[in-house]
C-alpha cells in the first residue's frame, strides 16, 4: 500500500460529453483551496496526438499554453482561472505521450526480454504520470479528470489504471462520477436510468463511484436523489445536484451549497484546514452580476462561430469587465467577412476591437482592414499575436506606404517582410511542439500604455508563434509613430507595439489571455476595457 499523504480525486464522466467535468473539477479545486489545502488538477486526454498543438481549433477548441511551454487542453485554462495557480507539462497527459514514453523505453531496452502490453506497461505509465504531481510537488490534493465518457474504447486503459491506483492508494483516493439526469417533458419526470447505466459501466470496469455529481436542468428532489443513491450504491449525501448555472463562476458556490467539498473531506477522513473563505470569489461574482456600465467589444478572428476556440480570450474579457464593473457585449466578427465596403457598418458602433491570434492567411486581410478602421477612428485596440502582427502590417502598408508589406507566413516573396520567421525557426521542419512556446521575459518602456497597465517594467508572458516583428523595419515604424514598447532583452525580439498618438492601441506578440484569473484579472485586458469605456463616454 502507498504511504502517500496526497489525496487523489478521480473525476469521470458518463451518459454524454460536455457535462462540464472541467468546471466541476475546477470548482472542487477552488473549494478545497478555500479550505486551506494545496490542490492541482490534471487532465488525461485519451487521443493519440501527443498534444493538441497540431490540432485545428474546430477539432479541439483553444490550445492552452502553460508557463513551461506545454500546448494543452483548454480545461487547463479553467483550472488556472479558478485556482490562480500555474499548471505545467505534467498537468496534461495524452495517450500519445503515454505511448511515446513506453515505446522510447522499449527501444532503449528497458523492457528487454518482455512483451510490452497495455497492462501493465501502458497502465503503469498512466499511474506514474498521475502520481508525479503528488510526489514531486507535494500537493494535498491531485484532482485527475479523465477525458471522454466511460465506456469509450480510448478511455479503457485510463479507467483500468485508476482502478488499480484506487486499490493501491486505498483511503487516499476517491472516485467522483459526473452524470446527466435528463427531464423528459412528455413524462414530466426526471429520469435516472442513464445515470444507473453509466454507473453500471463503471462497475463493469471494477470501479464503484464514491460520489455522483448529477447534471440537471431541474432540481433533484429527495425521491430522485434517493433512487440514484439506492441503484448506484452511494449515500444520499453523495448524490450532488449540479443545476445549470448562469455563469461557470457560480458553480463553486452551487457545489458548496450542495456540500460537495464537505462530503469529499468526510469520506477521506479529513478536517478543513480553515474556515472556508470564498470572499474574493463572491465579490467577483457580485461585480460580474451587477454591472454599472456597458461596452461593446468586437473580436475579429476566423473561428468565431466556435466559442471554445477563443475560450481564454472570452474569459479574460469577462474578468476585465467585472474589474471595471462593466457588462461587455462581445460581437464576434468573422475575419473573412470584413472588407473595405462593410467595415464601417460592422465597427462604427463598437467601443473596442480585439484582433485574435491565428495561423495561415485565411481572414488576414479582414483583420488588417478592421485594424485600419480603429486606428484611424481612435477606437481602442488590443492585438494578440497574429493580431499584433496584423497591426504592424497595416501600419507599414498604410502609413509607411510599403504597399506589399506582409508577414512571410502569408507571402514568402514580399519585398517588405515586416513580420518574418524567427531566426531560430529557420531550420525547423517538424510541426509538433516546435514553436516559440511558454513564458519569456519582457522589459517595458517607461511612460507606455503597457507600463501604465502592468505598473512594472519587468514582466513574463506566454508565447506560441513562429514569426516575429522584423527589427529591420523598427526605425521606420518608430519614426512614423508605432513604437516598440516591450522588448525581450536577451534576443531583442519586439514583444509589444503601441501608437502613443492613439487613445489606446496596443499589440502584443505574447498571449496575455493565458494569465487572466478570477483572482488576478489581466492588467492589459483591464486597461483595454477601461479605455473602451472612456471611448464610449466621450
Ligand atoms: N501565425 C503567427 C506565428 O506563428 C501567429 C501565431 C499566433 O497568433 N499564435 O507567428
Amino acid at each position: 500500500m502507498s504511504k502517500s499523504k496526497t489525496k487523489y480525486l478521480f473525476v469521470t464522466g458518463g451518459v454524454t460529453s460536455s457535462l462540464g467535468k472541467g468546471i466541476i473539477s475546477s470548482s472542487i479545486g477552488k473549494l478545497l483551496t478555500a479550505r486551506g489545502f494545496s490542490v492541482t488538477i490534471q487532465k488525461l486526454d485519451p487521443y493519440i496526438n501527443v498534444d493538441p498543438g497540431t490540432m485545428n481549433p474546430y477539432e479541439h477548441g483553444e490550445c492552452f499554453v502553460t508557463d513551461d511551454g506545454a500546448e494543452t487542453d483548454l480545461d487547463l485554462g479553467h483550472y488556472e482561472r479558478f485556482l490562480n495557480h500555474n499548471t505545467s507539462q505534467a498537468n496534461n497527459v495524452t495517450t500519445g505521450k503515454i505511448y511515446q514514453t513506453v515505446i522510447e523505453k522499449e527501444r532503449r531496452g528497458d523492457y528487454l526480454g518482455k512483451t510490452v502490453q497495455i497492462i501493465p506497461h501502458i497502465t503503469d505509465e498512466i499511474k506514474r504520470r498521475i502520481q508525479i504531481l503528488g510526489e514531486t510537488q507535494k500537493f494535498d490534493f491531485v484532482i485527475t479528470e479523465i477525458g471522454g465518457t466511460v465506456g469509450d474504447i480510448e478511455a479503457l486503459p485510463y479507467i483500468e489504471a485508476v482502478r488499480q491506483l484506487k486499490w493501491e492508494l486505498s483511503n487516499n483516493a476517491l472516485f467522483i462520477h459526473l452524470t446527466f439526469v435528463p427531464f423528459l417533458a412528455a413524462a414530466g419526470e426526471l429520469k435516472t436510468k442513464p445515470t444507473q447505466h453509466s454507473v453500471k459501466t463503471l462497475l463493469e470496469s471494477g470501479i464503484q463511484p464514491d460520489i455522483l455529481v448529477c447534471r440537471t436542468e431541474h432540481p433533484l428532489n429527495y425521491k430522485v436523489k434517493n433512487k440514484v443513491a439506492r441503484f448506484c450504491n452511494v449515500n444520499i449525501d453523495s448524490v450532488i445536484e449540479s443545476m445549470d448555472a448562469s455563469t461557470i463562476y457560480e458553480v463553486p458556490l452551487l457545489m458548496q451549497k450542495e456540500g460537495l467539498d464537505r462530503v469529499i473531506l468526510k469520506k477521506l477522513g479529513l478536517k478543513s484546514r480553515k474556515k472556508i473563505n470564498m470572499q474574493k470569489w463572491n465579490s467577483f461574482l457580485i461585480a460580474l452580476q451587477n454591472p454599472k456600465n456597458e461596452v461593446r467589444i468586437a473580436v475579429v478572428g476566423k473561428y468565431v462561430e466556435l466559442p471554445d476556440a477563443y475560450k481564454s480570450i472570452s474569459e479574460s474579457i469577462l474578468h476585465a469587465g467585472a474589474a471595471n464593473l462593466c457588462k461587455i457585449t462581445v460581437e464576434w466578427i468573422h475575419a473573412e467577412e470584413v472588407n473595405k465596403k462593410n467595415v464601417k457598418k460592422k465597427l462604427s458602433s463598437i467601443n473596442g476591437l480585439l484582433v485574435a491570434p491565428g495561423f495561415g492567411d485565411r481572414g488576414i486581410e479582414g483583420k488588417i482592414i478592421a485594424i485600419n478602421y480603429v486606428r484611424k477612428n481612435n477606437i481602442p485596440f488590443l492585438g494578440i499575436c497574429l493580431g499584433m502582427q496584423s497591426a504592424v502590417i497595416e501600419f507599414s502598408r498604410n502609413v509607411l506606404k510599403l504597399k506589399d508589406a506582409n508577414s512571410t507566413e502569408m507571402n514568402q516573396n514580399t519585398s517588405n517582410p515586416v513580420i518574418d520567421l524567427m531566426h531560430t525557426q529557420k531550420n525547423i521542419t517538424e510541426k509538433g511542439g516546435t514553436m516559440r512556446l511558454g513564458a519569456y521575459k519582457c522589459k517595458i518602456l517607461k511612460d507606455s500604455k503597457s507600463m501604465k497597465a502592468y505598473k512594472k517594467a519587468n514582466i513574463s508572458e506566454r508565447h506560441r508563434h513562429r514569426f516575429e516583428y522584423n527589427n529591420l523595419f523598427k526605425d521606420q515604424l518608430e519614426k512614423a509613430g508605432m513604437i516598440a514598447t516591450g522588448i525581450n532583452i536577451k534576443n531583442n525580439l519586439v514583444e509589444i507595439i503601441e501608437i502613443p498618438q492613439h487613445p489606446w492601441f496596443v499589440g502584443v506578440q505574447f498571449h496575455p489571455e493565458y494569465k487572466s484569473t478570477v483572482d488576478k484579472p489581466h492588467p492589459l485586458f483591464c486597461k483595454f476595457i477601461e479605455a473602451s469605456l472612456i471611448h464610449k463616454n466621450t
